[in-house]
């Protein structure tokens, strides 16, 4: 993105680079490289569309000196809002929702939150959208409970808006700069979540459920996964920390069976849930930590073909990789937001089981930060 592009590169903090494309892929790939040259080689970073590739949104409230609502984001350590519109990252047509729901609180007389007074009604905005089905959804956090024709607000919002399926809101009342809080996530209208599609496959999105943020490349991710996997529809195959269960559903198709593990239960209930609208009977999901989990299993003397692993930015741990060599997968395909610990993780499996690494794939899932993502093959020698 050049600067003239997006006003709020430098105030924004949300993009790191703003040189060309290329240099930025070449960037990420020579990162991943020094990471993992001691392992194996590094394949070109996969690039994606940079422009619009975001479904998840999010917007904070205020006024600006005239008096006028404004929505946008906090600058990093401090509560000064700086107004954000039409981010060029974020989906297409998240600008006129936004735009739609400032108009929609001066009828509702609904007032912006102030982070210093600890007053006022919206604090925030988080949309999300299934790229293939259009269908988007708004979740309200509310700095208190007690606002006012909040439903009619709600079902003017999605009146305004016609790709708007479902309003949800939640009460964030603590003096934190974390968007969501603990409390319960209510429905407002609609049916409480959207659609979304990744290949041909369903899912439900719910405001807390996990979701990657860019669709196409996440697409890209697990196919190169799936590929590095050489799946021949024999094998028993693990997906260690697998959320809404993607990554278990797709892999269904290529292998005997799947067993899927993952600690949110509520994570584990819409992956069950989406299994059986799929019409997939080959998964099992199990609500529990990983860890103990393959500990168990190994325990039980049960064996897996094959592995896939996308643990969170911490990375596994050396509970679940010493079980994991003793389940004995032929292949890991280790997916990871954080290739450091990944790198670690590796090296683990590389000293106490009998694993080489074959390769590491970059894929940028997040164009203009400075995050990118690794999917690792390792194969037992
Ligand atoms: N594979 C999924 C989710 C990856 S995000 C996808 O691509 O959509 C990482 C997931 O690990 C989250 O869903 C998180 O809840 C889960 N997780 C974190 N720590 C865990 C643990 N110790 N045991 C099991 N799951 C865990």
């Amino acid at each position: 993105m050049k600067k003239e592009i997006c006003p709020l590169f430098s105030k924004c903090g949300a993009c790191d680079y703003s040189c060309s494309y290329e240099d930025e892929l070449d960037d990420k790939t020579e990162y991943v490289h020094s990471l993992f040259k001691f392992h194996c080689p590094t394949y070109e970073t996969i690039g994606s569309e940079i422009y619009g590739y975001r479904n998840k949104v999010a917007a904070s409230f205020g006024y600006d000196r005239s008096g006028r609502i404004i929505s946008g984001l906090y600058i990093k350590g401090t509560h000064r809002l700086v107004e954000k519109r039409n981010c060029p990252l974020e989906f297409d047509g998240s600008g006129e929702i936004l735009r739609s729901i400032r108009k929609l609180m001066k009828s509702y007389g609904i007032t912006p939150y102030d982070e210093d007074r600890f007053s006022g009604d919206l604090r925030h905005v988080l949309l999300r959208r299934g790229n293939k089905t259009g269908e988007v959804l708004v979740l309200l956090i509310l700095g208190h409970s007690k606002v006012k024709r909040l439903k009619e607000f709600a079902r003017s919002i999605k009146q305004e808006n016609e790709c708007v399926v479902t309003v949800s809101f939640q009460v964030n009342d603590e003096k934190t700069s974390m968007i969501l809080s603990s409390n319960p996530v209510k429905t407002l209208v609609g049916p409480g979540f959207i659609h979304s599609k990744l290949f041909d496959l369903d899912f439900r999105i719910s405001p807390s459920s996990f979701f990657q943020i860019n669709d196409s490349q996440t697409e890209r991710l697990y196919a190169m996964a799936i590929k590095m996997a050489g799946l021949s529809k024999i094998e028993r195959v693990l997906d260690a920390y697998s959320g809404t269960g993607t990554i278990s559903m797709i892999a269904s198709r290529y292998s005997k069976e799947v067993i899927g593990v993952e600690e949110n239960s509520d994570a584990v209930d819409q992956a069950r849930r989406s299994a059986e609208e799929n019409g997939i009977a080959n998964v099992r999901f199990e609500a529990s930590d990983a860890s103990a989990f393959l500990k168990n299993e190994a325990r039980n003397k049960e064996k897996y073909d094959v592995a896939f692993l996308d643990p969170p930015r911490k990375g596994s741990d050396e509970k679940f990789l010493s079980s994991l060599i003793k389940v004995g997968p032929r292949k890991v395909v280790y997916i990871s937001c954080n290739p450091e610990t990944c790198e670690r993780d590796i090296r683990y499996l590389e000293k106490f089981g009998n694993y080489k690494t074959v390769a590491v794939q970059p894929v940028d899932m997040f164009p203009r930060t400075r995050h990118v993502e690794a999917v690792v093959l390792l194969e037992k020698y």
